[in-house]
């Protein structure tokens, strides 16, 4: 007889977990908090839209999901870098256009998975909230939107409900789970640049002959400021999702000395002068939309046994800015649907081994997002940092096999985090020695340096 799974959380983790064991032959039942967005509408919560990368990509194929999604998704070749004196460049991601990230709407594609999950066999009972569970007994406790609670049997049960996940609060009361939350101290505010035609004509960006969108839509824009920054993806209907980034509290600016979008507007017009006209429902954005905070979730046990295991946000959420939160999570789910299928019954085992395997990798990438969110709003337009970056595109032409940038490695391989986090450490190190603090790439002699990273680190693994 089929293994019965109790998934909570029908998010963009938990759809696509369930498709994937339900495809396994596994029966799945997906409790989610919200009502059916297919039918009452997506409510949103975390961003609009987001960055896919081949992680989250490959999990899509395994799926036979990549292609619908793609069709969906707007391409984005680099970062689009605005400096404070109004010039803008592009920072290509890759070596070419088989490099590139993928914006995606959040509740496009979560539909798309429900859809999926479904013909696959997945049951989904909208509206259902985990409230609490009893983990010795087998069973979880729900209340529906009215707030009326009943219990049901759910002896094996995952928890894909995010970063505040009740399933984890429900394990930790049971067992202590070593739950560990950093909180940013930065948090977020999105705002919208509409399509090109609502726009009066002399604001729009029509060097790239895209006539819907008002700026270049195949980038991931970014407006770095040193301690904060904006940044802004496109949507397949022209229009961009702005997010602008700021500490919460403190000096200004923060959100605390921006509370209203009049003060915000002032802040504007001095920081981003040339977005503040792109955005012409600024202040219904400002005050309408919530400032969002951002953490980082550790944890060091994400499994009660064989009854219950944490997978996606809710056991390593992370903040954004490598864009790699829902690939990990989408990476989390090829991992344990083939531990599961390869010893269906043997929960215990399957699920210390996946913690085994994925939290390594999920405390890589929690760090390297941390360290992204000074090289977007900072680095980016720093001569030394320039220079690194163009030395290392010049070590990876002259020797492939012994370099590859971070960004490459998490953005375009399937490389471990781990490994890329210690490797990119070490090319590094590399590369600072090479430079002694130069702002020319073209100083350095290439065969000497190229004969250096030979001699000094060992060759990437093989991709293929
Ligand atoms: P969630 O998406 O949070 O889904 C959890 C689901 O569980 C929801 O449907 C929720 O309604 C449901 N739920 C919650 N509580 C209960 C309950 N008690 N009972 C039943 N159901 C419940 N990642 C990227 O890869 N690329 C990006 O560009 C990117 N950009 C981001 C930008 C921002 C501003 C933020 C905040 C995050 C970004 N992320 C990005 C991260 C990404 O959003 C998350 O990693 C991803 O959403 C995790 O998916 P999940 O399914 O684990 O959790």
């Amino acid at each position: 007889m089929a293994q019965h799974i109790t998934l909570i959380g029908g998010g963009l983790v938990g759809a696509l977990l369930a498709q994937q064991l339900a495809g396994r032959g596994f029966k799945v039942d997906v409790f989610e908090k919200r009502p059916d967005p297919r039918i009452a509408g997506f409510v949103g919560g975390r961003s609009i839209n987001l960055a896919l990368a081949e992680r989250g990509l490959h999990a899509l194929r395994q799926a036979g999901l990549a292609n619908d999604v793609l069709q969906r998704a707007v391409m984005m070749r680099g970062r689009m870098v605005h400096t404070r004196d109004g010039r803008s460049g592009l920072q290509r991601y890759g070596v070419d256009d088989s490099e590139v990230i993928w914006s995606v709407s959040r509740g496009a594609l979560n539909m798309l998975l429900l859809d999926a999950a479904e013909a696959a066999g997945v049951r989904f009972h909208f509206g259902q909230s985990l409230v609490d569970a009893d983990f010795d007994g087998g069973r979880i406790r729900l209340a529906d939107e009215a707030g009326v609670a009943r219990g049901i049997d759910a002896p094996v049960v995952i928890g894909a409900d995010g970063a505040g996940s009740a399933l984890r609060a429900a394990m930790n009361h049971h067992t202590p789970l070593g739950e560990r939350v950093e909180a940013l101290g930065h948090a977020y505010k999105e705002l919208e640049i509409p399509p090109a035609g609502t726009l009066p004509s002399e604001l729009v960006d029509r060097s790239g002959g895209h006539d819907q969108f008002a700026l270049e839509p195949h980038a991931l824009h970014i407006w770095p400021r040193g301690g904060y920054m904006c940044i802004a993806l496109p949507n397949t209907e022209g229009s961009f999702t702005v997010t602008l980034f700021l500490p919460a509290q403190g000096a200004h600016p923060s959100f605390a000395t921006l509370p209203d979008a009049r003060a915000a507007r002032a802040f504007f017009e001095h920081d981003f002068p040339d977005v503040l006209p792109l955005i012409p429902d600024f202040a219904n954005d400002y005050d309408g939309h919530p400032v969002g905070t951002l953490s980082t979730l550790y944890l060091q046990q994400w499994h009660l046994g064989g009854k219950a295991l944490l997978v996606g946000d809710a056991a390593h959420a992370i903040v954004p800015f490598h864009g790699q939160g829902m690939n990990c999570g989408f990476e989390d789910t090829v991992v344990l649907a083939s531990l599961m299928a390869g010893a269906p019954g043997d929960t215990a085992d399957v699920f210390a081994e996946f913690q085994r395997i994925r939290q390594p990798n999920s405390d890589a990438i929690a760090a390297m997002a941390l360290e992204n969110y000074v090289e977007m709003r900072d680095s980016v337009a720093d001569p030394h940092y320039l220079a690194k970056r163009e030395l290392g595109a010049l070590l990876a032409e002259r020797a492939p096999q012994h370099f590859m940038a971070r960004y490459r490695m998490v953005t375009f391989t399937h490389l471990p985090y781990a490994y890329a986090y210690e490797r990119g450490r070490a090319q590094d190190v590399l590369l600072e020695q090479l430079l002694r603090g130069s702002t020319q790439a073209g100083s350095v002699d290439l065969d000497a340096a190229a004969a250096t990273l030979r001699a000094t680190l060992p060759p990437l693994p093989d991709l293929h």
